[in-house]
């Protein structure tokens, strides 16, 4: 079966968060199962594309409204991530460093949905399946099923997940020319209170709607940034499925981003190497347990009350605990954050900005990560977390509902049930108490590591929905 994946990030040639991680891996499990997944995002500049080799496939003209626009599209020469990888150049428009932010988005990503439609009618390809990611993606299905240029995609089913329903793409109908030209009657599969809303019509349009967790599914219909009433209506086409991680790059005995390797055998050694590594290079006290936070540093993640818990940790725990944080995000935070190093030298530090490298020896060097989240649709995190020997302690919410079980429930992980600073200190003197009896901690350690987390079972139930789509 051919199914092409269409995303505005997949890892590692585009990451911002847990989007990039999930299309760069699901496609390559998709394949060992003997299908033929590709993912098509559009060619940013990044270090992946600066530094890769790509052969040129086809260029193409498309119109944005006014606007002509010549696209390329180049396909990854060595196949090296398991997946055909195929980008869309749009000159001017996503040569730039960063994935999103800029105030044409709306142009650029609706530019990227049109070439790439464009590019499989020119060249006469009919997938199977579309498999459409996010907002970025959304106005594809609609396309597909309402645009008369792209009629003779009606028949193919498109299938959209929701990684994220906070943001959605919103636009309003004075851009709708940019779309290609549709019955007038169709115009209302686009809107949501009164703007177009590409998520929802995503929703409305895809032959199927999937989130990356079953408890977010729950949720949603209670709390979707708008979006309730129309998931609740659309949910006999809506399915929860836990997203996988890629154990192939997760792995701690094969990792080439950590000080020293290690697995279930040998934690205990390996973990306190990469922990020394780790509090030597930001100045932490290596005998008192490192909490670590590694995230978007905004309000969904619960970012801002990060300052306020290592302040309090850093008095009412003093001497017992050290704090890391890795993120990038709202300056507020960031400034607060960093201002907070200046005072404290010895129990704290972060470091603001993107590095996956520092990431993994993060999750390594770790002995807690803090996870408070008020959204959380799946959170990979508390997984990688796992894997790595660092006990989760997370908000029960989305994903991590479905992930993490508490240690006092027969689990291995902390829970609590608010993002609030009480909890989370709540937490933390739990995972204090848990830190100084040894034996429990290694045993709570070892049962995190042991879970399959892997994509391998994963792959096989988006299958069994491809096939049903196809039917
Ligand atoms: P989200 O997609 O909402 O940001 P996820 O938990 O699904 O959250 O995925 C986050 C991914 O991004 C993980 O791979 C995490 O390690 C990574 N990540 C987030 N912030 C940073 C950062 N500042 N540096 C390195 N990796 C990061």
């Amino acid at each position: 079966m051919e199914i092409y994946h269409i995303s505005a990030e997949c890892f590692p040639a585009a990451k911002v968060g847990g989007l990039a991680d999930v299309v760069g891996a699901l496609p390559k499990y998709l394949n060992r199962l003997g299908h033929d997944a590709k993912v098509v995002i559009p060619g940013y500049d990044t270090k992946f594309s600066r530094e890769r080799d790509f052969d040129a496939i086809f260029k193409g003209e498309i119109r944005l409204g006014d606007f002509h626009l010549h696209y390329d599209v180049v396909k990854e020469s060595a196949d090296a991530l398991g997946f055909e990888l195929y980008l869309i150049k749009i000159p001017q428009m996503f040569d730039r460093d960063e994935i999103y932010g800029y105030e044409d988005d709306t142009e650029r990503f609706t530019a990227f949905q049109i070439a790439f439609l464009d590019w499989l009618t020119q060249t006469g390809q009919t997938p199977d399946i579309v498999h459409c990611h996010d907002h970025h993606t959304g106005l594809v299905p609609f396309m597909m099923q309402h645009c008369y240029r792209f009629g003779h995609f009606n028949r193919i089913p498109t299938l959209l997940t929701i990684h994220n329903a906070q943001y959605q793409g919103w636009f309003s109908f004075d851009k709708v020319g940019y779309l290609p030209e549709f019955a007038a009657v169709n115009g209302g599969y686009l809107e949501w209170n009164g703007i177009i809303n590409p998520l929802a019509a995503a929703i409305k349009c895809a032959a199927m709607v999937t989130t990356v967790s079953p408890s977010y599914l729950e949720e949603m219909s209670g709390s979707a940034n708008g979006l309730e009433n129309l998931l609740r209506f659309e949910r006999g086409k809506s399915v929860g499925i836990l997203n996988g991680i890629d154990t192939e790059i997760w792995n701690p005995d094969t990792d080439p981003m950590l000080e020293f390797n290690y697995n279930t055998g040998n934690f205990e050694a390996g973990k306190s190497e990469n922990k020394k590594a780790l509090c030597k290079q930001f100045g932490l006290d290596e005998k008192l347990p490192v909490f670590s936070f590694i995230g978007r540093l905004v309000y969904e993640k619960g970012a801002e009350l990060l300052p306020e818990i290592t302040r309090r940790v850093l008095s009412e725990f003093k001497g017992k605990a050290n704090i890391m944080i890795l993120g990038s995000g709202e300056a507020g935070v960031e400034e607060h954050l960093r201002a907070l190093s200046h005072f404290h030298r010895e129990n704290y530090n972060v470091y603001i900005g993107y590095n996956e490298q520092l990431a993994h020896l993060v999750y390594a060097g770790s002995d807690f990560l803090l996870m408070p989240s008020r959204v959380e649709p799946c959170g990979l995190n508390q997984m990688y977390s796992l894997r790595y020997g660092t006990i989760p302690i997370v908000r029960r919410t989305g994903g991590l509902r479905d992930t993490v079980i508490d240690m006092g429930d027969g689990g291995f992980g902390i829970c609590h049930d608010q993002t609030s600073v009480e909890d989370v200190l709540w937490s933390i003197e739990r995972a204090l108490d848990l830190f100084a009896d040894e034996q429990r901690f290694n045993a709570i350690r070892r049962e995190g590591m042991e879970l399959d987390h892997s994509w391998d079972s994963v792959a096989g139930k988006y299958m069994e929905h491809y096939l049903n789509l196809k039917k």
